[in-house]
């Protein structure tokens, strides 16, 4: 559920979409793009504009591109890992440790 929420305000805004939305007598191709998960996202684009090389998955967020066969390379940054859950994994690390120990003894058969 949080997953969601995160990917919705991820790229609020980021494409040019607001001013080709408008123009509905204008020409338009539609294009595809493929992330690297194999979602499909079509856009289209008016004749006149320049269809970027890549766009923003709308399902995962990642990079997109026109070659379905070669998509390009999902970003590095884990997108909905927010700098506060980092701070926190950093403070529960020897709590986590010693939860993981204790886990595994239990998982282990006796
Ligand atoms: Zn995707």
């Amino acid at each position: 559920m949080a997953g969601g929420n995160a990917i919705r305000g991820s790229r609020v805004g980021a494409g040019p979409m607001g001013e080709a939305e408008r123009g509905e007598s204008a020409p338009r191709r539609p294009v595809a793009f493929w992330c690297a998960n194999q979602h499909e996202t079509r856009r289209s684009f008016a004749d006149e504009a320049a269809v970027p090389e890549t766009w923003d998955c709308q399902r995962c967020g990642f990079p997109a591109g026109q070659d379905r066969d070669n998509p390009p390379a999902p970003t590095k940054i884990e997108p909905y890992k927010t700098h506060l859950a980092y701070v926190r994994e950093r403070r529960n690390e020897q709590d986590g440790e010693a939860i993981l120990t204790e886990a595994l003894a239990k998982l282990r058969p006796k």
